[in-house]
């Protein structure tokens, strides 16, 4: 019997006749002789009466009193909801069904409150559920420890539910059902010529996610990737197919072919400062004592550069001031940007193809759009600019590389 696990994000569950779609996709894949796992994340979005963030904003008007650990049991609630009102709605359908939570469905996690990872998976449960001929109903976003204490996974967290429970159960297909037909060039909130893309590889994606394409988490795509789960990303909305993610190897194991393409996408991180630390005359070891000193307060550091005349490197606006104090702390004398982009160019095919920073420098200069900082790695290419041009600078490379042509297969 073929294991279907369908995970039906914020948007997905908002509305009453987006619930009812979630209905008939769960309907469709038990008539396609599935059983189904349905993961689902809070209902609707900020200000949305069970949404995370409004759940968040009961406790913030307090300041930070609220624990990590309260923290996770408040939040974990928005899925709890979500899930015993899709299971009303199955009951009303006559499609038999059990609701479980994360802990119940036997997702350890560790005791990282708020940012939990899992570490193993018990699906003895569910299978058994599953066996009984339910549609298992699972909460994202949540796992519990070894002592029993209730876990949330980080934002986004329903993406990693639903396919490290789809690793576990030796699920077919992981389907994430989003507000979008799929993964496309570009965010189609940014870029509205954006296309959508039929079929991409996991690294490829990961890339995307990574560098802030928010349509499916990282980390969801990583565990897929170790036992080569495919994915589907797709609209609740549709009967579309949408985007298959799966490994290059096995390029043409479902409806869409893996094509070589250069470039993928372009994506966009905003809100982050560049820090650049100079160097004092023949001051060695600046970059040694400037990141221990990042690490030590636990500020993430990106985009690094480090020359003989200093170091540049990238921090999220939130911990720009901190950073500097730090900084200051050290006799150091730091200038700060704050609110700049950091925009990605990400396709597997740049490797060792000439001209493709010439046309990034090419679009951006002809939009007046300075560059402050560049990097690249075999998949991205990195330019941090100032935000006001994000946008701008998301739109004119997109279209010098010809994305919003891109052609879907199915
Ligand atoms: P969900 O609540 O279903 O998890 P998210 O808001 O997390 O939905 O992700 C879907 C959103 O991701 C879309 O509405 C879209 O604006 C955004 N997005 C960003 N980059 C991309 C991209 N490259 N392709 C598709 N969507 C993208
Ligand atoms: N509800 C959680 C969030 O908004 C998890 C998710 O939707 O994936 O981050
Ligand atoms: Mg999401």
């Amino acid at each position: 019997m073929k294991i279907r696990v369908q995970k039906f994000g914020g948007t997905s569950v908002a509305t009453s006749e987006r619930r009812e779609r979630v209905v008939h996709h769960i309907r469709q894949a038990l008539n396609e002789g599935c059983r189904v796992v349905a993961v689902v994340s809070a209902m609707g979005r900020k200000g949305d009466p069970y949404a995370t963030d409004t759940l968040l904003d009961l406790v913030s008007e307090n300041g930070e009193s609220l624990s990590s650990r309260e923290h996770d049991l408040l939040l974990s609630c928005g899925e709890i909801i979500s899930a015993s009102t899709l299971s009303s709605l199955l009951n009303r359908e006559g499609i038999p069904n059990v609701v479980l939570t994360g802990g119940q469905a036997g997702i350890i996690t560790n005791n990282r409150h708020t940012n939990a990872q899992i570490l193993t998976i018990n699906p003895t449960r569910v299978k058994n559920e599953l066996e009984k001929g339910k549609v298992v109903v699972l909460a994202g976003f949540q796992g519990k420890t070894t002592d029993g204490e209730i876990t949330t996974l980080g934002r986004g967290g329903s993406d990693t539910t639903a396919t490290a429970l789809g690793v576990a159960i030796e699920a077919d297909i992981v389907d994430i059902f989003t507000d979008v037909e799929g993964i496309m060039t570009a965010d189609p909130r940014i870029v509205e010529d954006a296309s959508p893309l039929d079929a991409v590889t996991y690294s490829e994606i990961c890339n995307l996610a990574f560098q802030g394409a928010k349509v499916i988490h990282p980390r969801a795509v990583e565990l897929a990737m170790q036992t080569n789960v495919p994915i589907r990303v797709r609209s609740t909305m549709s009967d579309h197919p949408g985007t298959l993610v799966s490994s290059t190897h096995e390029k043409n194991q479902l409806a869409g072919e893996v094509s070589d393409r250069l470039i993928t996408g372009i994506t966009q991180v905003a809100n982050v400062t560049q820090i650049k630390v100079p160097a004092g005359e023949g001051q060695y070891d600046l970059q040694l004592k400037v990141f221990k000193a990042m690490s030590e307060n636990d500020i993430s550091v990106d985009f690094i550069n480090i020359n003989p005349s200093g170091v540049i490197y990238t921090v999220f606006d939130h911990e720009a001031d901190q950073a500097e104090k730090i900084l200051r702390s050290m006799d150091l004398t730091p200038s700060l940007m704050s609110g700049c982009a950091k925009v990605s160019v990400v396709g597997a095919g740049i490797a060792g193809v000439p001209g493709v920073m010439s046309k990034i420098a090419e679009a951006l200069t002809e939009e007046d759009i300075p560059i402050l900082q560049s990097a690249d790695s075999h998949t991205t290419i990195w330019v941090l600019v100032p935000g006001e041009n994000m946008v701008q600078a998301v739109r004119s490379l997109h279209r010098k590389f010809g994305l919003h042509k891109v052609q879907m297969m199915y």
